[in-house]
């Protein structure tokens, strides 16, 4: 894994940031990516830490152009990029009467297009070389449905389905693609629907996680974050080079039932 260079979308925050550290650690050099103010402080922290190279840039998922010359002004630094993890992702809850156009199309558009987008950038090289590890953060909600998540259900779905065909295209040139499907993890895109869940029934926080929260899980505990950036790196390695085309439940056994 050592020197492999990885392109980690919103990695300045929960999920991203600690399969970032998981890459990192292992002596990758990393390309962070988010729209955190603190950006920069964060990705040059766990960089002098693990003492290894990165790049920083705040693209936003929303401006393709943006995304395009993220990836070309890094690889004119390393060369290539051996990994893409499309993990940057946002949240609307709403009935889909009350549902707002532009939350709509901000959902598709980063949750779902920009992988698309950043896959074709990085693909030509990956094919060249004969190796690429494409690595989409989908969701539970990729594979099975909530109400008031419509863009999200849409988007994740997208996700998998675009998981499927890049795999299809990318396995005569070593190039897998895979989607992990998080059940419940307790990062900041979570904390805040916690405390609006725990408003909305007027329960305590405590109950609102085991009530609400976690109710479709079996085990009734977060997915630990570490858990999905494990997951991430054993899909990044050559070990996984023959899964492909997989949308792997993390979810406490939502998928069971
Ligand atoms: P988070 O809010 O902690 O992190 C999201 C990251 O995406 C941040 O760095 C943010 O800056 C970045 N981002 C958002 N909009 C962006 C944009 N327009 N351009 C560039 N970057 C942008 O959330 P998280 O929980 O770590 O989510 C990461 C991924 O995991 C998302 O795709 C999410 O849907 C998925 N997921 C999360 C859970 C969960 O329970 N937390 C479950 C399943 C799937």
């Amino acid at each position: 894994m050592q020197r492999r260079t990885v392109l980690i979308t919103g990695s300045t925050s929960g999920i991203g940031l600690v399969i970032a550290k998981a890459f990192a650690k292992q002596g990758c050099n990393i390309i962070f990516n988010g729209l955190e103010a603190n950006g920069v402080d964060i990705a040059q922290e766990v960089a002098a830490y693990y003492a290894i190279e990165y790049m920083f840039f705040p693209a936003n998922m929303l401006q393709p152009a943006a995304l395009r010359e993220m990836v070309e002004t890094a690889m004119s630094k390393f060369g290539v990029i051996d990994v893409l993890v499309n993990n940057a992702g946002i949240q609307h809850v709403s009935p889909i009467e009350d549902f707002p156009e532009d939350k709509w199309n901000d959902i598709i558009a980063i949750n779902l297009t920009s992988a698309f987008h950043l896959t074709k950038a990085v693909w030509p090289e990956m094919k060249a070389q004969n190796f690429g590890r494409i690595i989409n953060i989908a969701s539970a909600h990729g594979l099975f449905a909530s109400e008031f998540k419509s863009a999200y259900v849409a988007a994740k779905h997208g996700v998998v389905g675009f998981t499927k065909t890049a795999a299809l295209e990318g396995a005569p040139f070593g190039i897998t693609c895979n989607a992990i499907c998080p059940g419940y993890v307790k990062t900041p895109l979570v904390e805040k629907q916690i405390g609006d869940q725990a408003r909305v029934h007027n329960l305590p926080e405590d109950e609102v996680i085991k009530k609400v929260i976690l109710a479709k899980q079996a085990i009734k505990e977060f997915v630990p974050v570490e858990t999905i950036a494990e997951l991430a790196l054993f899909l990044a390695s050559d070990i996984a080079a023959t899964i492909t085309g997989t949308a792997m439940p993390v979810d406490g056994g939502w998928s069971a039932q």
